[in-house]
């Protein structure tokens, strides 16, 4: 093919009356002669104008919205308003015609619901441009920030056979043929005769072999995807999500925090410095869409604003049992307008108390620590006991607003005689996990590590308001669309 330029570079050229090609999508044909044409490099269209009289009326006739097109033509100063640069069309080729009967994107606004059931156009639209636009470079900036720091990306596995955590949120992986299931005597299903001679699902976290690679490199990272079959159907939650997994030998969990807040900032710094437009895109939509809203509910900062109102702020940091108190005071719990009030220590916390606190109270992202051990995982590092004798292990959880946890992660435990005591007590089969507990045997280390859900932080980077809108296929319960 004719070697193509690309809109996004022609839109800020200063080099004029010049041949280029140009291919891409049409989004509107007026007049019989201003074809809008996108190829996807940016939000912006450029400008082709086509001399009618010149031109084959059948070929007009077929210029319609979501046609692909070539066309070849020298690139002017725009007569018009509107736009900087245009294209004088000398020749228009059509590659692909596209019905205008039965196109499903007209050029006016759609929700974001329709536009999910037609996954494949709405990559078309410049919403989704923008969002996937911020998305790939979030995750570019993760992957530079690590490599910056001399981090090792490690692939850990997808298919996976330890099941230590989220029992019963995992999907199997199996080749088992459900009309002939190999069953032992007692009529459980015996998995010796399937794939892998075990019980198998896709991964739920990175983290334990990331463990393992942290034990010997030092600083690693995982980024990868991720399965849980929880059957959350919130604007949060997915059954397939992509985490950032770091774990680090040496750091303790101050070390921890000093990170995640570090990585966090980094990378929307680098969304802010690379993606200015699409930020802007998205910044005019969000209040665009916030018009229609009771003023109550519209969000005080716009998007932009709340963006580096995040990187000028240091994260307020409190332990799980100052959380507890400030909850316990507060005007929705006395007035009882929480669905699950807090009254003792010890309680789980709801989302709700979560967006309290950094919605309401901190009014900035908050850094939780020092959770009761018996709502965290096995592997975080114990505390001793406080003076009132309550255990707490030293987890931290970030909370951002508007999003709720986008961060958990611990100091791990890195005392053999401590971690198999607590695997006795939550009943977790420690020979199956020996390969994990062998880090402990030999040359245990203090450790520490986090998971960051990439579309949690997608979703607050670009003010999206559900996580569906923020992955390119969603796959949620009930839903596994295209
Ligand atoms: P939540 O309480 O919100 O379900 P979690 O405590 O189960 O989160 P972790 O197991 O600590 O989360 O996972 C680490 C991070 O992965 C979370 O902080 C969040 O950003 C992200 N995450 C967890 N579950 C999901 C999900 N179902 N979809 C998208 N992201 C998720
Ligand atoms: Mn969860």
């Amino acid at each position: 093919m004719a070697k193509r330029t690309r809109i996004k570079d022609l839109l800020n050229t200063t080099e004029f009356n010049i041949p280029v090609t140009v291919m891409g999508w049409i989004r509107t044909f007026r007049n019989n002669q201003f074809l809008a044409i996108n190829d996807g490099s940016c939000i912006n269209n450029i400008q082709a104008v086509i001399d009618f009289t010149n031109t084959d009326e059948a070929l007009l006739k077929r210029l319609t919205t979501g046609a692909s097109v070539s066309v070849i033509g020298d690139l002017i100063e725009s007569l018009g308003k509107g736009q900087r640069v245009e294209i004088k069309v000398t020749t228009l080729e059509i590659l692909g015609d596209s019905d205008a009967e039965k196109f499903p994107l007209q050029p006016k606004k759609h929700s974001l619901e329709f536009l999910r059931e037609i996954a494949h156009l709405r990559f078309r639209t410049n919403t989704f441009n923008a969002v996937f636009k911020i998305r790939h470079a979030l995750a570019f900036a993760v992957h530079q920030f690590f490599n910056e720091k001399g981090f090792v990306y490690m692939h850990t596995p997808i298919i996976t056979a330890s099941d230590a955590e989220g029992a019963g949120e995992m999907f199997r992986v199996s080749t088992i043929d459900p009309d002939n299931i190999p069953r032992n005597e007692d009529g459980s299903i015996n998995y010796k005769e399937d794939f892998f001679g075990k019980a198998t699902n896709l991964t739920v976290s990175g983290q334990l072999e990331g463990e393992l690679a942290a034990m010997a490199f030092g600083d690693v990272y995982t980024f990868g995807p991720t399965f849980r079959a929880e059957n959350s159907n919130t604007t949060r939650h997915l059954a397939e999500f992509w985490m950032i997994e770091p774990e680090m030998a040496f750091y303790d969990l101050n070390d921890n925090m000093d990170l995640a807040e570090e990585l966090l900032k980094y990378v929307i710094r680098y969304a802010i410095d690379n993606c200015a437009e699409e930020l802007d895109f998205l910044k005019n939509r969000l209040l665009e869409e916030e018009k229609i809203k009771p003023q109550a509910e519209r969000s005080e900062l716009d998007l932009l604003t709340k963006l580096n109102f995040c990187l000028e702020n240091n994260f307020e940091r409190l332990t799980y049992t100052e959380a507890i108190q400030i909850l316990r005071n507060s005007k929705p719990n006395q007035k009882k307008q929480f669905k699950y009030l807090i009254d003792s220590w010890g309680a789980d916390l709801q989302s709700e108390h979560e967006r309290y606190l950094v919605e309401k109270h901190f009014k900035k992202p908050v850094i939780l620590t020092n959770y009761p051990a018996e709502i965290k995982s096995f592997y975080m590092r114990l505390n001793d006991p406080d003076d009132q004798g309550r255990t707490t292990v030293r987890a931290m959880d970030i909370l951002f607003p508007g999003i709720g946890e986008i961060i958990g992660g611990s100091q791990r435990e890195e005392r053999l005689e401590k971690l198999e005591q607590r695997m006795d007590d939550l009943h977790i089969p420690k020979e199956e996990m020996s390969w994990y507990l062998d880090t402990r045997r030999f040359g245990s280390a203090p450790h520490a590590g986090f998971g960051l859900g990439f579309e949690r932080l997608v979703l607050f980077v670009t003010g999206m308001t559900n996580i569906r809108d923020v992955i390119p296929f969603p796959r949620t319960p009930k839903n596994a669309e295209f």
